[in-house]
């Protein structure tokens, strides 16, 4: 079913949830629209745009039926603001949050493995499953720390272990083939770390983490004089 939530504001919902949790931890009752949008970075009318936008798209049951016992008093007492525990669920439930997601990873090389050792999977929605790799050398299916398997067996993997996520962090020209294999092993959500443009049928979907890109990005904010250089540049032309 295609999502009817825009990406942006999933990105928002992302980080609302992060400032919920955070102050549900703290042990904070009510939260204004004021104070977490100064917390997530974004307006207060933002942030009573998105919740109404997203609150509206889950009663009509596009989203998937996702539903909540507190979804419709999680805006609170008027003046209090929001119900912190009641409308962290309710993200949590829009957000796919409340159910487990098993993920591999695909490619056990320097970034593969750096991941394989990140602690957040121990305390996540997200187990950590399995690796696969092309390369022999990389196969081990004993490893204590996160079993790896060949490439070949991933469809019979991906069947067992009932494979969602597969964190793609082979090299550049290899992403498109992985990708092809991922999908045949009926892995549908792809996390792509290489530099490379992938996609993949619906229901499938992919997310990109940029590295490069972001670093580029941060060059056009930091760099003092972009327009001078691209009216330089318009004159050669
Ligand atoms: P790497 O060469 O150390 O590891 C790549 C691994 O992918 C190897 O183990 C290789 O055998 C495996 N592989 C190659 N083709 C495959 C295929 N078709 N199917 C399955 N496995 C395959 O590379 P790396 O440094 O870990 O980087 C991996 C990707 O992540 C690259 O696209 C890179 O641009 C991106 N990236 C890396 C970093 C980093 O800090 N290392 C940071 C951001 C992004």
């Amino acid at each position: 079913m295609a999502k009817q939530i825009p990406s942006v504001t999933v990105s928002r919902l992302v980080a609302y949830l992060r400032v919920l949790t955070a102050l549900e931890e703290k042990g904070v009752d009510y939260v204004t629209s004021e104070e977490l949008g100064a917390a997530a970075r974004v307006s207060a009318h933002q942030v009573r745009k998105d919740l109404v936008h997203v609150r509206e798209n889950q009663r009509q049951g596009r989203n998937g039926g996702a539903s909540d016992r507190g979804h419709d008093h999680a805006s609170g007492t008027r003046g209090r603001g929001y119900t912190v525990p009641i409308l962290r669920r309710e993200l949590s439930s829009i957000l796919g949050l409340t159910r487990p997601w098993n993920v591999a990873i695909v490619g056990m090389g320097h970034l593969g493995k750096a991941i394989a050792r990140y602690p957040y999977f121990e305390s996540s929605n997200f187990a950590l499953r399995c690796g696969f790799d092309v390369d022999p050398r990389k196969v081990d299916p004993t490893n204590e720390l996160l079993p790896v398997y060949p490439m070949a067996e991933m469809p019979e993997r991906a069947r067992q272990l009932e494979l969602d996520i597969a964190l793609l962090t082979v090299p550049g020209e290899a992403a498109e083939d992985a990708a092809r294999a991922i999908e045949r092993a009926k892995i549908p959500g792809i996390l792509n770390f290489a530099p490379t443009a992938i996609a993949v049928a619906p229901p499938g979907h992919v997310e990109s983490v940029d590295f490069v890109a972001g670093l580029k990005r941060l060059a056009y904010y930091l760099n003092p004089e972009p327009a001078a250089e691209a009216e330089a540049l318009t004159a050669d032309d």
